[in-house]
């Protein structure tokens, strides 16, 4: 089955060079195995969550923002995107990675077999959008982080994913590079992370797709470990 994926592989890549993540690739035991690490109902507790982060007033972005953006997807996911903060769209929207870099993202959990709506949970560090989306600041970042643990640890994922040198900085609270956080497996309360790509990133240098789909395929074969 190796062999045969490796092939596809090779051949997708030559026919579409850098559009590496427009297909749903089956792997014959990918999502056959399912979620060893599931645990009780955490619907109720995160509806609670949702609705204090809706209406939180903690920091100055309450004033700015048009929605808090909770996040989307499955209370029971096994894996966690977690993003910087959200931009422009996201915050008339009120959902996290809408537009072209929401595309593309999806276009990524597609290829490992993975939608928002199955066995992912996609949110922000912060929940209100920065004016001008410039970088979060620390006190903002303080104040709203209390709620990124606690989605943690309800939805209890089995890898969090942090999409952005920002976002991996701001969860590890280390000021390195991406090239350095990348390709290791951290620990974040408890949950194994790992920093790749923001999804806009690639958006503006195509050249790193091949790197953010090695990371995927590295997502996918952590998931798929009993
Ligand atoms: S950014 Fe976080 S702490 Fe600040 S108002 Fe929004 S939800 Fe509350």
């Amino acid at each position: 089955m190796k062999t045969e994926l490796l092939k596809y592989f090779k051949q997708y890549k030559e026919l579409y060079d850098d559009e590496i993540f427009v297909s749903s690739i089956k792997s014959s035991e990918s999502i056959l195995d399912e979620k060893p690490h599931k645990k009780t109902d955490p619907f109720s507790s995160l509806t609670v969550l949702k609705n204090d982060v809706i209406n939180c007033k903690k920091c100055s972005l309450s004033d700015t923002r048009t929605n808090a953006v909770f996040g989307v997807g499955d209370f029971s996911a096994s894996l966690m995107l977690v993003g910087e903060a959200p931009g422009e769209q996201e915050d008339l929207s009120g959902e996290p990675f809408v537009g072209r870099a929401g595309q593309l993202l999806d276009k990524m959990l597609a290829a490992i077999d993975r939608s928002r709506e199955n066995d992912v949970f996609i949110c922000n560090v912060l929940k209100c959008r920065p004016p001008e989306n410039r970088d979060p600041k620390s006190d903002e970042i303080n104040q709203c982080e209390p709620y990124l643990v606690n989605q943690i640890d309800l939805i209890k994922p089995k890898l969090i994913v942090a999409l952005g040198r920002i976002a991996g900085k701001t969860l590890l609270g280390v000021d390195k590079s991406l090239k350095d956080m990348r390709k290791k497996i951290h620990n974040y309360h408890d949950s194994d992370l790992i920093v790749t790509y923001h999804p806009a990133a690639l958006l503006r240098n195509p050249n790193w797709k091949p790197y953010a789909w090695e990371d995927f395929k590295w997502i996918r074969s952590i998931l798929e470990e009993v």
